[in-house]
């Protein structure tokens, strides 16, 4: 039993990560982004703040264009 309170945990701990997402604290920044070594980060002048993807949508609300593609 607890072995598998265990095992839910992890899930949700890695489904936390997968959430993660990238900014950069510029003010000309208005996306984020999927991984810190995107090619949309290289001009950024501030550093990059690693965040979750829900509070990334309520302060800038657009995904990358490079990272996202549809
Ligand atoms: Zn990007």
């Amino acid at each position: 039993m607890q072995k598998l309170i265990l095992l839910i945990f992890i899930t949700l701990l890695g489904c936390k990560r997968d959430n993660q997402v990238y900014l950069c604290n510029g003010p000309q920044s208005k996306v984020y982004h999927k991984t810190n070594h995107c090619q949309g980060l290289i001009n950024c002048s501030t550093e990059i703040e690693a965040t979750d993807l829900n509070a990334a949508k309520g302060k800038y609300r657009k995904a990358c264009g490079y990272c996202y593609h549809y």
